[in-house]
């Protein structure tokens, strides 16, 4: 299962040059070619799914699994002092490439040249009733 116009496919399968870093049955990793911090990587699975909401449980578990093995390494091998881990499932997410995966961005703290990253919203209290509301509506 692959798409023949997917980028991350190409990758997977060699046709396009990345930096590979981990890999294994089902799961590839390399690094990320814009790093939002140093030792930025991307996990995905060697199938093409588009995004969060088509990748199959069992196949996300997998790419849990290898992000958190990937998080492991760069907090021993690059000294990160914390991981976050991202995805954007859709455009309005910041999705930009629709082959699902999950970014692993190694953190450091008080070091601007490694690590320049800020929270992008503003902590604020939100709106009690209107938070209460929402449950409601995602309850099940
Ligand atoms: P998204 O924006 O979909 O969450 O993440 C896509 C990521 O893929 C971006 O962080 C972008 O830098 C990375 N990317 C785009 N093109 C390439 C490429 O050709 N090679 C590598 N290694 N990363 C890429
Ligand atoms: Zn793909």
């Amino acid at each position: 299962m692959t798409d023949p116009g997917c980028l991350f496919c190409k990758i997977i399968t060699g046709d396009i040059p990345s930096a590979r870093i981990d890999e294994d049955e089902h799961t590839f990793t390399f690094m990320d070619i814009n790093p939002a911090t140093r030792g930025h990587a991307l996990v995905v699975p060697k199938r093409h799914y588009r995004d969060l909401l088509e990748v199959p449980p069992e196949e996300l578990a997998r790419v849990a699994a290898s992000a958190q093995r990937v998080a492991a390494r760069v907090t021993t091998k690059l000294g990160a002092d914390g991981v976050n881990l991202l995805n954007s499932c859709g455009q309005a997410a910041w999705q930009t490439v629709f082959h699902f995966h999950m970014h692993v961005i190694p953190r450091y703290a008080d070091d601007p040249i490694r690590d320049s990253l800020r929270l992008p919203w503003v902590p604020a209290a939100g709106d009690l009733d209107d938070i209460r509301a929402t449950a409601e509506v995602l309850n099940t």
